[in-house]
């Protein structure tokens, strides 16, 4: 399926309802029409964004800056549990 993201279909199936965008580099699993979009942080935990804006703003920041994501810019895009 397209990523929800950027549409890019450059997009792989990597377990039950999760798939892996090649071009933004996040993870999103699908259940029952609910996206739901996670960034993969240096340490390798998924982070939960809040919705598809926040995910958009992070890919772009990722894209612009070639590095990892300030601290506090991620802080405002992930729902903390
Ligand atoms: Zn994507």
């Amino acid at each position: 399926m397209p990523c929800p993201v950027c549409q890019s279909i450059n997009t792989g199936k990597i377990g039950h309802n999760t798939y892996y965008c090649a071009d933004c580099l996040l993870e999103y699993t699908e259940s029952g029409g609910e996206i739901e979009i996670f960034y993969i942080d240096a340490e390798g935990s998924s982070l939960a964004l809040k919705d598809k804006e926040a995910a958009l703003k992070l890919v772009k920041s990722i894209r612009e800056d070639k590095g990892l994501l300030p601290e506090e810019i991620l802080e405002g895009l992930i729902v903390r549990s």
